[in-house]
């Protein structure tokens, strides 16, 4: 008679497995009290299940977020299902440093955690099983693409999509705390010359050297985008419009001080650039982002008109 049921016997073997997996999976009480700790934790926590059995769960993983785990654990244990938790919602909940330097490209291992709940013989829910997985390699990836979708390939600024939905959520942020913000537009002068005295690898050069500038001038608040083929924007949240202004000129001087220096034919040649630049502080008259943007086109249009290698501030 073949007997597949689970018996005293083959409990050891199964506890080599749950032993050896390499996931994460811990078992612990109504209280959070440890009751199984495996060797996939005691690997990347440094703590022997000896050690870990009895303690409080929240004790052993000091970076766990309490009330966000408690929330989760507590759907388990009064409604007895299964809760999932994605690393895109806590990305290092268990803060282990990731132990595979050959593919980590980051200091700590992203998890998923999935919980469920144990019965006991009288069908009551007294422990929670959690099993934690390491998705490092699949997070990566994804925030490999996220940043490669939203960087623009010539100069490493945002493009202008990411830096477009940025903008709109400064908007709306900036018009809901009633908050100062400046947006500034960048525009190359005199662009179509570079191109056609030195060609368009010079040209692309020259896009680099002026986004490398505004790069080289960002707060860790500013957004910096390439807005199109020789424009520039940048946002500056809680900036003031002489704040903006004076960013503005700052840029418009580099400029206006560093040649760009490119080697042709072997020769080092030196290539004077300018910039024309538009400011235009957010209002609280302004019903859209796109409203706000134009003030500065039209500023940046003012700047162009009044002789270039300049900046206009909107309604000064
Ligand atoms: P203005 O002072 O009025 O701005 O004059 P401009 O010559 O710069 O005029 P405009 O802004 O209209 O010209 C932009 C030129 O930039 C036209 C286009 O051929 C060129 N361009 C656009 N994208 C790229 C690019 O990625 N690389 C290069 N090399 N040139 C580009
Ligand atoms: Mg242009
Ligand atoms: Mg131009």
């Amino acid at each position: 008679m073949r007997n597949t049921t689970l018996n005293i016997d083959n409990m050891h073997w199964i506890l080599q497995i749950l032993q050896n997996i390499e996931v994460g999976l811990v078992v612990f009480d109504r209280d959070y009290n440890v009751e199984v700790w495996n060797g996939f934790m005691e690997n990347h926590s440094g703590i022997s299940s000896g050690v870990a059995k009895n303690k409080n769960l929240f004790s052993l993983l000091p970076t766990l977020p309490k009330s966000w785990f408690e929330y989760k654990t507590d759907s388990v244990l009064k409604l007895g299902i299964q809760a999932h938790c994605n690393w895109q919602q806590e990305p290092h909940s268990l803060c282990f440093e990731n132990t595979r330097p050959f593919t980590a490209r980051s200091e700590f291992m992203f998890q998923n955690i999935t919980l469920f709940p144990l019965f006991s013989a009288n069908k009551t829910i007294e422990r929670v099983c959690a099993l934690i997985y390491d998705v490092s390699e699949e997070a990566n990836s994804l925030l490999q693409l996220q940043s490669i979708s939203r960087t623009d390939a010539l100069t490493q600024l945002l493009n202008r999509g990411y830096w477009q939905e940025l903008f709109e959520q400064e908007f709306a942020r900036s018009q809901r705390y009633d908050d100062n913000a400046a947006v500034i537009l960048v525009d190359i002068d005199n662009f179509k010359t570079v191109n056609d005295t030195y060609g368009h690898q010079v040209g692309d050069k020259a896009i680099q050297f002026i986004a490398e500038l505004i790069q080289k001038n960002q707060r860790e608040t500013d957004t910096c985008g390439r807005y199109g083929g020789e424009e520039f924007v940048i946002t500056l949240p809680k900036a003031t419009t002489e704040d903006a202004r004076l960013v503005a000129e700052r840029l418009r001087q580099q400029v206006d001080d560093n040649p760009l220096t490119v080697n042709m034919d072997g020769q080092q040649q030196q290539i004077d650039l300018t910039v024309s630049v538009g400011v235009a502080a957010i209002k609280s008259s302004m019903d859209s982002a796109d409203d706000w943007l134009k003030q500065a086109d039209s500023a940046l249009y003012q700047a162009k008109e009044q002789g270039r290698n300049r900046v206009v501030v909107a309604d000064s």
